[in-house]
């Protein structure tokens, strides 16, 4: 247990927002998940609870077959705020 944790708190960040329904057209929403390349984050990093985990995996492959979030990113279109495209 002596290893640093990335990431510091470990609560679901959708069960603190009271979210029972998550919606793959929302990619502000799904980005809680997302790494900065557009991989859906393993449930260990982000903390999320597994019913939420789920409910995210799911709109995340939605969205991504509905082309609203890239399945992939070249390593030179990583930018640091990737997110600020899809508006
Ligand atoms: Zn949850």
């Amino acid at each position: 247990m002596a290893e640093k944790r990335k990431y510091k708190k470990r609560y679901c960040k959708y069960c603190e927002a009271k979210v029972d329904f998550i919606d793959y057209k929302d990619a502000s929403s799904l980005k809680h998940s997302l790494s900065e390349r557009y991989k859906i984050m393993p449930r260990r990093l982000t903390g999320n609870c597994k019913r939420h985990q789920d409910m995210v995996t799911i709109a995340i492959k939605r969205a991504r077959s509905a082309a609203i979030i890239p399945y992939t990113i070249s390593r030179k279109e990583v930018v640091v705020n990737p997110f600020e495209i899809i508006k």
